[in-house]
């Protein structure tokens, strides 16, 4: 088997693996660019910015985000890059294996990734532990299969048969290498599916590294997208009728109360204005307290202060709940 060769800021994935970001255009300022379309870059603050970006985020208005371009160079096994290849935006070039002759480069689990097919997701691992001697006969198949296979391809070549031929005695452990290019918003869109706990260990590795290279090009936009894509959550039609049925009111309604208080408080931090005036934003935001209670309350609020937009529709969403 040949040695692992890492080229310059490449980090290693699985055993013999790599991804590195070879090239990028634009970053955060592109995505505000873009959707400010006529305004220069650095004409607002970066408060401002972040706030557009992670609107731009929440209300899935994409195509800001696609004015960022990112080149990958990625080594991984080949039933990894069947499942990768189905990102169907992005543009690849792959080594070629009728140009070049294959190199003895394949994939050996390591003993803590070796597991069970699990008795409840098809497409998944169980937890349980593989006994230590089942976990030693599992590499050891996947070492003699490669070394054979290579072998005869090895033959197979000496003897002069077409490489593209040859090749297709070789299996999908074997490791090949591409230049991967892709839009932000569609890298997105591959992290939400390949960083996900439902996706293949060997691909979610690849996912991982991606995402640290991106959050150190857009990491603004790599944050919305960890906040409302990564980490959020969608509700069905189904779930919201349950939420409806089971939410008493009483719980909505403090819900409510909270985030006019945490409005008021963002508001303030941004924006400080006098008692009264505080009051009186309270009551335009629904806030239910008297004066003095509000009082009380507010200067024991501990919220750290948020986006005052995203709060507004949180409260939204609420109320919806309730009709
Ligand atoms: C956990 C998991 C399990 C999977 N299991 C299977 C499986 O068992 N079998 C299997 O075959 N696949 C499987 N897949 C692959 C999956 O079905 C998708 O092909 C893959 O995730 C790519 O998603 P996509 O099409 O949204 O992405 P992309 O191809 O990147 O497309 C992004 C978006 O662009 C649009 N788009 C792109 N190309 C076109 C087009 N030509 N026409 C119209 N719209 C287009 C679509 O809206 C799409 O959502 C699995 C994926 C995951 C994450």
């Amino acid at each position: 088997m040949s040695e692992v060769k890492l080229p310059a800021g490449a980090v290693p994935c699985l055993d013999k693996g790599f991804v590195r970001l070879v090239d990028s255009m634009g970053g955060d300022a592109a995505i505000v660019q873009a959707a400010r379309v006529s305004y220069g870059k650095g004409t607002t603050k970066v408060s401002r910015d972040r706030a557009l970006i992670r609107y731009l985020m929440r209300h899935s208005h994409s195509t800001p985000f696609e004015m960022v371009e990112l080149k990958f160079h990625a080594k991984m096994p080949l039933f990894v890059a069947r499942q990768w290849v189905r990102h169907r935006t992005a543009n690849i070039n792959e080594y070629s294996l009728r140009y070049s002759e294959a190199i003895d480069d394949f994939y050996i689990p390591e003993e803590k990734d070796i597991h069970f097919q699990s008795k409840f997701n098809k497409q998944g691992r169980d937890a349980t532990d593989v006994p230590e001697e089942l976990k030693a006969k599992t590499i050891a198949a996947f070492r003699e299969m490669s070394q054979r296979s290579f072998e005869l391809y090895d033959e197979l070549n000496e003897a002069g048969i077409a490489r593209e031929l040859a090749r297709a005695i070789l299996p999908v452990n074997l490791y090949t290498q591409w230049y991967w290019k892709n839009d932000l918003h569609n890298t997105f869109h591959f992290l939400r599916l390949r960083m996900d706990e439902h996706a293949q260990y060997e691909i979610r590795v690849y996912a991982e590294a991606m995402a640290e290279m991106i959050k150190s090009v857009a990491p603004i936009a790599y944050e919305a997208f960890e906040d409302y894509r990564l980490n959020g959550m969608y509700f069905s039609k189904l779930d919201r009728e349950i939420f409806r049925r089971r939410l008493p009111s009483r719980v909505v309604d403090d819900l409510l109360e909270d985030a006019a208080y945490q409005i008021v408080g963002s508001m303030q931090a941004a924006k400080p204005r006098t008692d009264d005036e505080v009051f009186g934003l309270y009551q335009e935001e629904g806030g239910q307290d008297s004066a003095g209670e509000f009082k009380t309350k507010f200067s024991l609020l501990e919220a750290e202060p948020g986006n005052v937009f995203e709060l507004r529709e949180f409260k939204q969403k609420l109320t919806q709940l309730q009709s």
